[in-house]
């Protein structure tokens, strides 16, 4: 009767926990990263398929088409109905890419490559963490998530070519170890336009960017990695202005003028000089700032 009651009670505990878990990790995720977006057409073959926040970008050629992002592990049912409902199939998705090996971009990567089939090509830097779930992310504060196969490894300035559309694969590290900035040209309106997809510019709060004071560099050569990262993104040029987060671009502030401007509210070279000085000026106060304390 003890043991039995003892039993009762350790299952009490463990369903407590696991609920306790649940309500923790859904907490922490924002709506926004949750809350579908109709999905639109951005410019040329290039459509929008993420949430509020949590970006995934449609590219469509002749011979299938590319996803950048898979999101949360509860993201790819979201995206694969933003494709359906923009008359595409989720079954011609052959190529996946990733725009950082972060859960909050890449948990539903598994999911999206068992349900299409698609290769996945992941840039060096960041194959261990995908390969992983996160487990081996210098960054041992980041959420695990289902490990995903990697089919290709990329690097620095390789370019994923499908039915006539080359996007190249832009190294930025330091956000993680193998971020991937994407760019492209889409022509529009008889324009042929510069498309950077911004892989990510930011630290997480627990990165140290140097070693000081007790502090050691959260992976040797972080601080090297983000200076060349931001020299990187001032040379690029930008018209078309997008990121792996809605925040970086002004996604929602931008949707709000579609209606009236059109497609060309995603036209913003000054907005992305603005945003990389923005990034760039921060990162070298918080350099200073871990330097000083
Ligand atoms: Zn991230």
């Amino acid at each position: 009767m003890k043991r039995w009651l003892m039993r009762v009670g350790m299952l009490l505990v463990v369903l407590g926990t696991v609920v306790g878990m649940e309500r923790v990790a859904a907490a922490a995720v924002p709506a926004d990263w949750t809350t579908q977006l109709t999905p639109f057409k951005i410019s040329g073959n290039l459509y929008y398929v993420g949430s509020r926040d949590l970006a995934a970008y449609l590219v469509v050629t002749p011979k299938g088409n590319i996803l950048i992002n898979a999101n949360l592990e509860t993201s790819p049912a979201q995206i694969r109905q933003s494709v359906e409902q923009l008359g595409f199939k989720w079954t011609d998705t052959k190529i996946l890419l990733s725009s950082q090996s972060h859960y909050d971009h890449a948990a539903g990567a598994a999911e999206v490559l068992s349900t299409t089939g698609a290769q996945h090509m992941v840039m060096d830097g960041d194959v261990d963490v995908i390969k992983s779930g996160g487990v081996a992310d210098y960054d041992t504060s980041m959420d695990h998530f289902p490990p995903a196969r990697v089919d290709h490894v990329l690097h620095d300035g390789e370019k994923v070519s499908l039915g006539g559309t080359v996007i190249t694969a832009v190294k930025t590290p330091g956000h993680t170890r193998g971020c991937t900035t994407w760019t492209m040209q889409t022509h529009e309106g008889g324009r042929t336009l510069n498309v950077v997809i911004v892989g990510g510019w930011s630290w997480n709060p627990k990165v140290h960017l140097v070693t000081a004071h007790g502090r050691t560099e959260s992976y040797p050569g972080i601080e090297r990695d983000f200076e060349r990262t931001f020299a990187v993104y001032r040379a690029l040029p930008c018209d078309v202005f997008l990121g792996a987060h809605g925040v970086y671009f002004d996604l929602l502030g931008k949707l709000k003028r579609m209606p009236t401007e059109g497609t060309a509210v995603w036209i913003d070279p000054e907005g992305y000089k603005k945003a990389e000085a923005a990034k760039e000026a921060e990162f070298y106060k918080e350099v200073a700032k871990e330097k000083a304390s």
